[in-house]
């Protein structure tokens, strides 16, 4: 397909009035200002049209938006203990594929075009993954409160060998695997370790959460004389490309720590804010040289996975924070939505409009209201317009949702076996 005379913004939010973009296959093939001597197939007029990058959204757990509503205004203990851990005790193979597709789905109404996961039944979500057309790195969260345990005992081990051998790189590379331990307060420092190792004989990224929480942060100071960052460090972890989620509580030490290493952190202001963590002040960890990614997390904590949503609440918080309405400008912010959170991913052809780069797009209607007038389209993007101006969600070349269909996925029946799921699960 070919967009012809077309609006678009790059990953940096360069702004080019009137473009043609040819894609081919898998691939964007052309980018110009004036028409391809080659022929593209399907023509797509731009008029009213913008045309951006595809979102990355840098860390979620997908299925759990089975759980979406079901533990609110509850501390982060609270909500995991009290209300979370239990209901996954109940979980089941399909529930997991049809939570999957369904925060698929809203993903793909939303812009986003990849996602970083962490989970369990991961091969239900690969399913749900390679039938929907999105793209996903994917790990099994590992966890253990066993002390007589080592990882290669665990089920989390079994189930991460499983997925390196049989889905790490299928789909034309639309599916990798990370090795994912959930957390330092949820395992321990030898299988952290031994997580480490696995990822580096497979040449894998990681994925962690780390110092989500005040509490969790100085209990493990308490436990190790060292802040999760500097334990991860010990453990060899930040010798692999590590992707770190939240991030709210590091100290400037970490930050200058992470910086050294191949690291991305994924921050995922909603959910802080939701769960009573706080803030990350994202604005200072990029200037000490972090790179930053956008995440939205569950469903269960956010409540959506809408990353222009997520975009948002990353610049008003950074600039509030601040008190400085200079900081995170809109381009520095889509930056953090696509490209930095595809380079997180391992992808370095995804993430922006440019020739043999992948073909992850949207395309935004501008005859939204919030998109006019034309002075700014990017902040009218972010802070206008929103995602409800989404026309088209395309990845790998493919169109996954247009004009309000989605066309890889029926989503009468993904709700409709969803409610069943739950119904199941909760017992109604
Ligand atoms: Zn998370």
């Amino acid at each position: 397909m070919i967009f012809e005379k077309i609006a678009a913004l790059k990953a940096d939010g360069t702004y080019l009035p009137s473009c043609y973009v040819g894609v081919k296959g898998a691939h964007i093939r052309y980018v110009g200002v004036t028409p391809p001597d080659e022929d593209y197939g399907e023509r797509i007029n731009g008029e009213n049209r913008l045309l951006m990058p595809g979102f990355v959204n840098a860390h979620t757990h997908v299925a759990m938006t089975l759980m979406r509503g079901y533990g609110e205004d509850l501390r982060l203990q609270s909500w995991l203990f009290d209300r979370i851990f239990p209901f996954e005790d109940k979980l089941f193979s399909e529930a997991v594929y049809w939570g999957s597709l369904l925060g698929i789905a809203e993903m793909l109404m939303t812009g986003t075009t990849s996602f970083t996961d962490m989970y369990y039944f991961c091969e239900d979500t690969v399913r749900a993954v390679a039938e929907s057309g999105i793209k996903a790195n994917i790990g099994r969260g590992v966890s253990c409160f066993d002390a007589t345990k080592r990882f290669a005992d665990l089920p989390a081990y079994r189930d991460t060998k499983v997925l390196i051998e049989q889905y790490h790189g299928t789909e034309d590379g639309r599916i990798l695997v990370d090795v994912a331990p959930h957390a330092e307060y949820t395992t321990r420092f030898d299988i952290l370790h031994d997580a480490a190792e696995l990822a580096a004989g497979h040449n894998l990224r990681m994925h962690i959460h780390l110092s989500e929480t005040a509490s969790e942060h100085k209990e493990c100071v308490g436990r190790h004389g060292k802040t999760p960052t500097r334990l991860l460090e010990a453990v060899g972890m930040l010798g692999r490309p590590l992707t770190v989620a939240h991030g709210v509580w590091l100290t400037d030490d970490d930050v200058r720590c992470l910086s050294q290493y191949d690291v991305t952190l994924a921050h995922c202001a909603k959910s802080n804010l939701k769960l009573g963590s706080g803030v990350a002040p994202v604005e200072k960890y990029r200037r000490m040289g972090l790179p930053v990614a956008i995440g939205t997390d569950s469903a269960a904590s956010n409540n959506a996975l809408d990353m222009v949503d997520e975009m948002r609440m990353a610049a008003l918080l950074a600039k509030g924070i601040s008190r400085n309405a200079g900081a995170l400008p809109a381009g520095d912010v889509l930056y953090m939505g696509t490209r930095a959170g595809a380079l997180s991913q391992g992808r370095a052809d995804c993430g922006d409009i440019v020739e043999g780069y992948r073909a992850d797009l949207v395309v935004m209607d501008t005859t939204d209201v919030g998109l006019s007038p034309a002075n700014a389209p990017l902040s009218n993007v972010l802070y206008g317009a929103g995602s409800r101006a989404v026309h088209m969600t395309i990845a790998d070349g493919r169109v996954a949702y247009r004009a309000g269909e989605f066309l890889t996925l029926d989503i009468e029946r993904v709700r409709f076996e969803v409610q069943r799921a739950v119904d199941k699960i909760t017992g109604q």
